[in-house]
């Protein structure tokens, strides 16, 4: 599992140079694609630190995998 971006609900918060999200993984798991949020799965270790930053509310994992 890894964290999940609700792209209808993403406003791209800072730009696709520094989004908070990305700036918030603790294991550079986020990256921006082609204008878009992306998750790298492997890398993800389900912390939810993008979904308690994420203004927007765009991006989390499902609630039974916060691992804290
Ligand atoms: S849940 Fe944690 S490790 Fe996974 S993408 Fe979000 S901040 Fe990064
Ligand atoms: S923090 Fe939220 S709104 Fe900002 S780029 Fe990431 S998913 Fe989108």
């Amino acid at each position: 599992m890894a964290a999940q971006v609700d792209m209808n609900k993403c406003t791209m918060c800072g730009g696709t140079k520094e989004p908070i999200c990305v700036e918030a993984c603790p294991d550079e798991a986020i990256r921006v694609q082609d204008s878009r949020i992306v998750v790298t799965e492997f890398l993800c270790e389900d912390c939810n630190e993008c979904g308690f930053r994420c203004p927007d509310h765009a991006i989390s994992i499902p609630l039974e995998l916060v691992t804290f």
